[in-house]
C-alpha cells in the first residue's frame, strides 16, 4: 500500500521568520498523529531554519529546484550536496515554472534527477501538459515525451527512491482544477508507462501527486481516485490552516 503524501511548494514566498513561524505552527498540529506523509518547500534561504523547527517531528523538508553539478563557477546556483546539508530530504524537479520561466527541458530535468538521487535527495519529479497540448489531444504523447526523456537512464531503484507529480499547466495557480476523473486517467496512464518500462512492482509502490489548484474543497475528491496518492500543493500551501486542512482531507470526507 502506497503512503500518501502532501506537499506544500511555497515557491518564493515567505521570509525566514515567517517560514519559522510556519513550519513552528504546522509541527504543534500535526504532533504524531497518523496521516498522510507531509513535506514543505520553502524558498532556499529560509531551509536551514525551517529544518531546525521540524528536527526530530515527521514533516519532510524538500527544496524547489537544484543545480546538477557538485560544485563550481554556477553563479545563483545550489547543489544536491547544499541542500542535504540544509536538512532537505526531498527537491521538487522539473515544476512546470522552471520549465516555462527557466527554459528548463527534459534533458536538463534528467540531468537534476540524477544528481538528485546521487545527492541522496528522494526527488519529486514534475510532469504535465500545457491547455493548448490537451485541446489538440496531445496529453498523453507529452506526458510519455516528459517520462522517456526525464527519466533517461534512470533504474528501478531509482524509480523507489522518487515520488512523481502530475500537474497539468493549465490547473497551476489558475483556480481550474482537473477533474478527478481527468486527473487519474493520466496518473493510471503515467503508472502503466512504469509498469511497462521498469516492472509492475515499481509502479505499484511509486506513489503519484496531483497538482493544480488543489485545496481543502476538492482535496477529498481528489484522493478517493485509485491512482491518486496525494498533492502537491501551491496557493493553498501558504497559509498554514488552510495546508493543515488539505493534509486531514479524511476528515473533511467525514464531515
Ligand atoms: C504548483 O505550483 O505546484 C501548484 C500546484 O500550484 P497551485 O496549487 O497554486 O495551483
Amino acid at each position: 500500500m502506497i503512503e500518501s503524501v502532501i506537499a506544500g511548494n511555497w515557491k518564493m514566498n515567505k521570509t525566514i521568520a515567517e517560514a519559522v513561524g510556519f513550519a513552528s505552527r504546522l509541527r504543534e498540529a500535526l504532533g504524531a498523529s497518523p496521516g498522510p506523509e507531509v513535506i514543505v518547500a520553502p524558498p532556499f534561504t529560509a531551509l536551514r531554519a525551517v529544518a531546525e523547527v521540524l528536527r526530530g517531528s515527521a514533516v519532510r523538508l524538500a527544496a524547489q529546484n537544484l543545480h546538477e553539478a557538485e560544485k563550481g563557477a554556477y553563479t545563483g546556483e545550489i547543489s544536491g550536496g547544499m541542500l542535504r546539508e540544509a536538512g532537505c530530504q526531498y527537491v521538487i524537479i522539473g515544476h512546470s515554472e522552471r520549465r516555462t520561466l527557466f527554459s528548463e527541458g527534459n534533458d536538463a530535468v534528467n540531468l537534476k534527477l540524477r544528481a538528485a538521487l546521487a545527492a541522496g535527495l528522494k526527488p519529486i519529479f514534475c510532469i504535465g501538459e500545457t491547455l493548448r497540448e490537451r485541446e489538440e489531444d496531445r496529453t498523453k504523447t507529452v506526458i510519455e515525451r516528459q517520462l522517456k526523456e526525464g527519466l533517461n537512464n534512470l533504474t528501478a531503484g531509482d524509480i523507489g527512491r522518487s515520488l512523481f507529480a502530475y500537474e497539468p499547466v493549465w490547473a497551476i495557480g489558475t483556480g481550474r482544477t482537473a477533474t478527478p476523473e481527468q486527473a487519474e486517467e493520466v496518473h493510471r496512464f503515467i503508472r502503466e508507462w512504469i509498469a511497462g518500462q521498469y516492472g509492475r512492482g515499481s509502479a505499484e509502490e511509486l506513489a503519484i501527486l496531483y497538482g493544480g489548484s488543489v485545496t481543502p474543497a476538492n482535496i477529498a475528491s481528489l484522493m478517493l481516485q485509485q491512482d491518486i496518492n496525494g498533492a502537491l500543493v501551491g496557493g493553498a500551501s501558504l497559509d498554514v490552516e488552510s495546508f493543515l486542512q488539505v493534509v486531514r482531507y479524511n476528515n473533511i470526507q467525514e464531515v
